[in-house]
């Protein structure tokens, strides 16, 4: 009998798997980060027992991925699956419906979002009548020629991944040769974007490189490790005290600071805008924010930074029951008259704000504007050592790095995340860290 094909054309009106027939208003939230996660198990909590809702969550992946420590599962501090949460369970426990769906198009007229399943042609069509839009941003690597296709990104777990495979690779093959120039190439490892992610991880990339894979590699000189971070200042959204500190701990470590902008990267490495090239096989891609393509298309008004304009209840600007927060967002902040920044921290709030407003909404309630007032931040800076801002108290070095790794571990979302990062962290002081490549293709030889 022949297999019955695959429609490549949307499924007219279905939602899902299972189409919704209750009176129930559908709430359609796109993004599985933190901002939409948590407005729909924030929502679903709210709604149990009292409110009929048919709430559906679709993000391309079916985890939610922690990114405050991507920097450590990039270098191997922690094991990259431990930065990564299941999404199917916690929406299961609330009875919110899943789909692993990569957003395509969203027609605010008709009120519909076309999704496909990205390995396969399955597509359809899933019908809301309130939209939340939470589909994140990812570095810009449009800023500078070739960055999209030298540069390696920093925003996925894959992107960790390929990070620290392709820092553990070039150390094999600067092993295998004796040309010192040759060998300064390979091990020259350059961030681009000296906000929070690049200068975590420059810092991180510090530590695995010269303090613990060089003791692996007895024919490699020392000094052949050439580390830089490119960026006009480092953590400019900081304090500037802390931010010093930073500066300060990057250049004491022999890490280059490149205040030249990124004019393109190649093959041959990182151009700079003065003309000189940096030399190297590994230049990674930090800087700017781009939000989803798909938000950026919407004919809606936006922020310079390509946000989504939103009042203080998240309704976006010319389009009705569409709410957007975390990074697709520009949402004033009330305390200082400018944008929040776009960090989980912001869409964490967020997103209790909106999934409280919506219950008022759906209840008749009257709803509450959003105001925040910022906590503060931290940035590890790797050899138990970081800097932190906490409500205006300032610390930096070990009480910081401390207050850091026990802040972000209580943060992860359930107790089995938090032991196993525990575990990984107490194995690292006991233990040599693993340094073996998690090549998936090119492991068996020809
Ligand atoms: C390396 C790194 C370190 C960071 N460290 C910190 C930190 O220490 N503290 C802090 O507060 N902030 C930190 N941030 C910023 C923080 O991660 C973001 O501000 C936060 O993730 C924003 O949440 P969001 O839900 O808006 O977007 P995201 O968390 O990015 O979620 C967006 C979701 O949408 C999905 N998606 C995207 N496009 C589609 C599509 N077309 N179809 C379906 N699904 C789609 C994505 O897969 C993702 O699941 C860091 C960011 C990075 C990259």
């Amino acid at each position: 009998m022949a297999r019955p094909q695959m429609a490549d054309r949307p499924a007219a009106g279905r939602v899902l798997a299972r189409p919704s027939t209750s009176l129930a208003p559908r709430i359609l939230i796109l993004g599985g980060g933190f901002a939409g996660v948590t407005t729909a198990l924030e929502l679903a909590k709210r709604c149990a027992g009292t409110l009929p809702v048919h709430l559906t969550l679709l993000s391309e992946q079916n985890f939610f991925l922690f990114t405050p420590m991507l920097a450590e599962a990039a270098t191997g501090a922690v094991e990259s699956r431990h930065v990564l949460y299941p999404i199917r369970p916690l929406c299961g426990a609330w009875g919110i419906e899943f789909g692993e769906m990569s957003v395509e198009a969203i027609d605010l007229d008709r009120r519909r979002v076309i999704a496909r399943h990205r390995r396969s042609p399955i597509r359809q069509q899933v019908h809301y009548d309130k939209l939340v839009l939470s589909l994140g941003a990812t570095p810009n690597v449009a800023m500078a020629p070739g960055a999209a296709e030298h540069a390696l990104p920093f925003k996925g777990v894959g992107d960790a991944i390929r990070i620290r495979n392709r820092v553990i690779d070039l150390f094999e093959a600067a092993a295998l040769t004796d040309d010192p120039w040759t060998r300064r190439r390979l091990l020259t490892f350059v961030v681009v974007g000296a906000g929070h992610a690049g200068t975590e991880l420059m810092a991180a990339l510090e530590e695995l490189t010269r303090g613990i894979l060089l003791r692996h590699y007895p024919s490699i000189p020392l000094d052949s490790v050439r580390l830089v971070l490119v960026g006009s200042s480092i953590l400019p959204q900081t304090a500037t005290n802390l931010a010093a500190y930073a500066r300060h701990q990057l250049l004491a470590r022999g890490i280059e600071l490149e205040t030249n902008r990124a004019a393109g990267v190649s093959a041959e490495g990182l151009t700079l805008q003065d003309g000189r090239v940096i030399p190297s096989h590994c230049v990674i891609w930090t800087a700017g924010n781009r939000v989803s393509p798909v938000v950026s298309s919407l004919p809606l008004p936006k922020a310079r930074d390509g946000r989504l304009q939103v009042n203080k209840f998240f309704e976006v600007e010319g389009a009705r029951d569409v709410y957007a927060l975390g990074d697709n967002a520009a949402q004033t902040d009330p305390h200082t008259g400018a944008p929040y920044v776009a960090t989980a921290q912001v869409a964490v709030r967020q997103a209790r704000a909106l999934a409280e407003q919506l219950d008022a909404e759906l209840t008749g309630r009257e709803k509450r504007p959003f105001s925040f007032h910022v906590l503060g931040e931290m940035v590890p800076l790797s050899r138990r050592t970081a800097v932190a801002d906490l409500n205006g108290i300032k610390l930096v070095g070990l009480p910081a790095w401390f207050v850091w790794k026990t802040i972000y571990m209580l943060k992860l979302p359930t107790l089995a995340a938090r032991l196993r990062v525990v575990l990984d962290w107490t194995v690292e002081l006991f233990f040599e860290r693993d340094v073996s490549e998690l090549t998936v293709e090119e492991e068996r030889g020809g």
